[in-house]
């Protein structure tokens, strides 16, 4: 009997760590995601190898947010089919999966066709808004209710929406309004709402380029056009909205924007937004690469400068039924921290690792020890300089260097009001260079702050640092 199971899963608003963690356990076996356009790509990442990734743009650009039925349908059906094939499903949509995603519509469907499914529930976007702007939803001295309303009627429903009766709730969280804001605040303040009451409006809740601002409701449709709010966005309407100015711990926090490709960091000072700037991939061909691992005993020395290098090193070494033993022999260095702690993870204790975290700092060891005619084996990345490599000769080292991955710029960066951060952080000399080709500069008040020499050097060379 084929399993038939689908997973209708909610993958939070704005960010890829909005998923709970049942649902990222669930994606991490499944072998078809069927995703909404506004779940964050990141979310797509460390999956199962050869699991397919299917965007419901693939049926118009808002599939299951539009109106359209037809793409709706389009979505079930292939949904039906992939579970029918055996294969595993998870259907991955944007907040929650019961709020203005018509999860009804995917469960008539499985349902009719006798697929077994479950639900998992995930953040919706007003209490991502909440949460990123210190705004809460109720409060026990000012509001004791709270009800989600769509901006956009469903015109075959047959029930309109009685503004009446939302304008007498204590909070008011407006979906999918951004474009008829104006037209909804005027409904509200004709069905009583006073035009004072506070109005805080969210674009791109929780995400690296959310925007915040405030108004009264009077007043909210131009503050919307003044400072470009645009879909997807959060209306939060009630007495609740007023504490933003007291409690929005974000705009109080020092922003800093990473750009580096390792993980965030919490309880640091400030706020990390974590926006890699590169992406590292595997090359295309390893025939190259191999060769030398096959022949690996005939080096003295093997030197990593980075993690991705052991971590490539490791995956082809697996590949061509080698282990960490064919190393006995060979002596083994690293640049940074992070690249010896990766190599302790194969259980490989590193022999030397500078304590200067640079490949200046490696070289002032190395001239310490006698490595005249000795034969040194580097994995690198297709961009790295031959730097390193001079210097190696320079002591009289015979150096082989070798591709071991690919170092790219990341596609698909989000538009950026840069303003809106204190610091930039980068990390590698790519880092820098894919900055400037997306953003082309940063703003003079913003401090940029480089982690290591080379990285300073170009991020100079380009004007980044005055
Ligand atoms: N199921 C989703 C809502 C889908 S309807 C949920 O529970 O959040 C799409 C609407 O959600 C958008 O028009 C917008 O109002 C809201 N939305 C989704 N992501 C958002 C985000 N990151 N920031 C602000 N609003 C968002």
């Amino acid at each position: 009997m084929r399993n038939h199971k689908v997973y209708l899963i909610g993958a939070g608003p704005g960010r890829a760590d909005m998923i709970t963690v049942r649902g990222l356990k669930i994606l991490q076996q499944a072998d078809v995601i069927i995703h909404d356009y506004l779940v964050d790509k990141a979310a797509l990442e460390g999956l199962k190898p050869g699991a397919e990734i299917i965007s419901s743009e693939r049926y118009g650009k808002k599939a299951c947010h539009g109106r359209s039925g037809q793409a709706q349908k389009k979505i079930n059906d292939l949904m039906v089919k992939m579970a029918k094939d055996g294969r595993h499903v998870a259907r991955l949509k944007n907040g929650d999966t019961s709020i203005f995603s018509r999860i009804s519509e995917e469960i008539e469907a499985l349902e009719k066709n006798k697929i077994e499914f479950e639900i998992v529930p995930g953040v919706t976007a007003a209490s991502a808004a909440s949460s990123f702007t210190g705004v809460p939803l109720t409060d026990r001295r000012y509001s004791s209710n709270v009800v989600f309303v769509t901006g956009h009627e469903n015109p075959d429903k047959g029930i309109k929406i009685d503004w009446r009766r939302i304008a007498g709730m204590d909070t008011i969280a407006l979906y999918m309004s951004s474009g008829d804001i104006s037209d909804i605040a005027w409904k509200l303040i004709r069905s009583g709402r006073p035009e004072t009451t506070a109005v805080l409006a969210v674009s791109n809740a929780g995400a690296v380029n959310q925007k915040t601002a405030i108004a009264a409701l009077g007043s909210i449709a131009d503050t919307v056009q003044k400072n470009a709010i645009k879909a997807p966005a959060i209306f939060i309407i009630g007495k609740t909205a007023g504490l933003e100015k007291r409690y929005n711990w974000l705009r109080k926090n020092r922003r800093i924007l990473f750009t580096g490709l390792s993980g965030e960091r919490f309880f640091l000072k400030g706020t990390y937004f974590h926006l890699p700037l590169i992406r590292i991939e595997p090359l295309e061909d390893y025939s190259g690469f191999d060769r030398y691992l096959k022949n690996i005993k005939m080096f003295d020395w093997i030197v990593f400068s980075s993690r991705f290098g052991v971590e490539y090193f490791f995956k082809r070494l697996k590949e061509l039924g080698l282990d960490a033993r064919i190393l006995n022999n060979i002596k083994i260095a690293a640049i940074g921290n992070c690249t010896s702690e990766r190599l302790l993870d194969f259980t490989i204790s590193a022999d030397l690792v500078p304590k200067k975290e640079s490949s200046k700092g490696l070289i002032d060891e190395f001239r310490e020890l006698d490595i005249k005619a000795k034969k040194i084996f580097l994995p690198r990345s297709d961009i790295s300089d031959k730097g390193l490599e001079k210097e190696f000769e320079k002591l009289g080292a015979k150096v082989t260097s070798s591709f071991a991955y690919r170092n790219v710029m990341a596609e698909g960066l989000p538009d950026l009001d840069l303003n809106n951060f204190d610091e930039i952080m980068f990390t590698s000399p790519s880092g820098v260079r894919s900055f400037i080709n997306r953003y082309g500069k940063a703003p003079l008040k913003v401090k940029i702050a480089c982690i290591g020499d080379t990285t300073k050097k170009e991020a100079l060379k380009w004007g980044l640092l005055g």
